[in-house]
């Protein structure tokens, strides 16, 4: 749905032979290259290719959304890493980027091999070297996310995923990184496999990166800070103030020691511009404990974000990834209606949720509130929010069009209540 791929699944009328690369459906026998339509709203297959056409918010659905916008309180923004899911995003009416995931910047193949070179860096210089080749691709990958968004806000999200994720497993790979350190081959492996963890989503992820590695925190700082002055200068027409999101806080200690990073970097990139420019520190509420201390947090987060794919992931103790394989039983049991990571749980998490608003904003009153996961785009999940006072959702650029909808209804219902 994200990526605005649709797909039809459990189409029980299909005869698959996967061996022989075939299918029948409808007494026609389809083979590997040809071709098929398919609509996956409505689920119906259909033989050959039927012309296409993108979606656009035009007519009346033009209209429908243009009283949406009238009535709604929340503003809706758009997860996006590229300027062309912004630029779509925008099309679909999202008035800003809510989350941008900076870690798929670093799997490109331009950089994964500076990246890789700081991972199994010794010294801190060594990182910083690394670091250094890569901070001009971030920094062009952020003024094309601010140009695209033309002066809208953008929320930039540091590198989250554990190290691990990003180490070669080809050998061919693990040679050529082993020649660029000056290492030999068995050291690279030694260092790959000193990064195994048996729990990464808990693991060394998130700010705790920062944590270990300020350079990888003040390295993006330096990208983002550049990109908004470069932009800002550019166009002075906008406001470019950037947003940036420090993911997995638990603690206010740990935030307030990688937002010290931030500021001291970003303060003095601004200092050496002779500019000046307004920007924001904030954290994503993802773990129970960020939520349960919220109050603390909020000393030092400028603004929240609600990263509801770990804070339900944490909540329930329910993996992300594995959860499909047995949520199943739970539906046909009745004991759970509908996926925790589709429909926000607004009974637990969102429990967890609205006390973070609420204690957050008592020690911060200008604090902003956002959600980012994947139950921004979710009509009900949107309604939720609405309810607990966030400023906004932020969903695939897709999935726009439904959230604006849902925020009008939400408004609507509340004024009818
Ligand atoms: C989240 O956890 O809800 C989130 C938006 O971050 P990610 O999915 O990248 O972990
Ligand atoms: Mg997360």
């Amino acid at each position: 749905r994200g990526m605005g791929t649709c797909c039809v699944s459990g189409c029980g009328d299909i005869n698959m032979d996967e061996e022989n690369k075939k299918f029948t459906l409808a007494g026609k026998e389809f083979h590997e290259g040809d071709y098929i339509s398919i609509d996956g709203s409505t689920g119906n297959i259909y033989d050959g290719i039927i012309e296409t056409a993108d979606a656009q918010i035009a007519g009346e659905f033009g209209r429908i959304m243009a009283w949406a916008d009238e009535f709604r309180k929340l503003k809706v923004r758009t997860n996006a890493d590229t300027p062309a899911d912004a630029k779509k995003a925008r099309e679909l009416g999202a008035e800003g980027i809510g989350l941008c995931r900076t870690e798929h910047m670093f799997f490109e193949e331009d950089r994964i091999a500076a990246f890789r070179e700081m991972i199994c860096s010794d010294t801190v210089e060594e990182r910083e070297a690394a670091l250094e080749k890569i901070l001009p691709y971030q920094q062009g990958d952020f003024e094309a996310l601010y140009e695209a968004l033309e002066g809208c806000p953008v929320t930039i999200r540091f590198l989250d995923p554990p190290l691990h994720e990003f180490v070669p497993t080809e050998e061919a790979d693990i040679e050529k990184l082993a020649k660029a350190q000056g290492k030999s081959v068995e050291e690279i492996k030694a260092i790959i496999a000193s990064l195994h963890e048996f729990n990464p989503m808990m693991g060394h992820r998130g700010l705790r990166l920062a944590v270990t590695y300020p350079e990888i925190a003040k390295m993006q700082t330096k990208a983002v800070i550049r990109a908004a002055i470069n932009v800002q200068k550019a166009h002075p027409e906008w406001t470019v103030a950037p947003e940036i999101m420090i993911p997995l806080a638990c603690d206010t200690k740990e935030l307030k020691y990688v937002k010290d990073i931030v500021v001291a970097t970003a303060d003095a990139e601004i200092a050496a511009a002779g500019v000046e420019m307004k920007y924001e520190v904030g954290t994503m509420i993802e773990i129970p404990r960020a939520a349960l201390t919220a109050a603390d947090i909020a000393k030092e987060a400028e603004f929240f974000c609600f990263g509801t794919n770990d804070l339900t992931q944490m909540t329930y103790g329910f993996s992300r990834d594995d959860a499909g394989k047995f949520l199943n039983a739970y539906y046909d049991k009745k004991i759970f209606e509908s996926d925790p990571f589709a429909r926000l749980d607004t009974t637990g998490v969102g429990q967890l949720m609205e006390m973070a608003v609420k204690n957050g904003k008592a020690t911060r009153p200008s604090l902003h509130c956002g959600i980012c996961g994947e139950h921004g785009g979710d009509p009900t999940s949107v309604e939720f929010c609405h309810k607990i006072g966030l400023d906004y959702v932020s969903c695939s650029p897709f999935r726009v069009p439904i959230a604006r909808l849902a925020a009008a209804q939400a408004a609507i219902a509340e004024m009818n209540d």
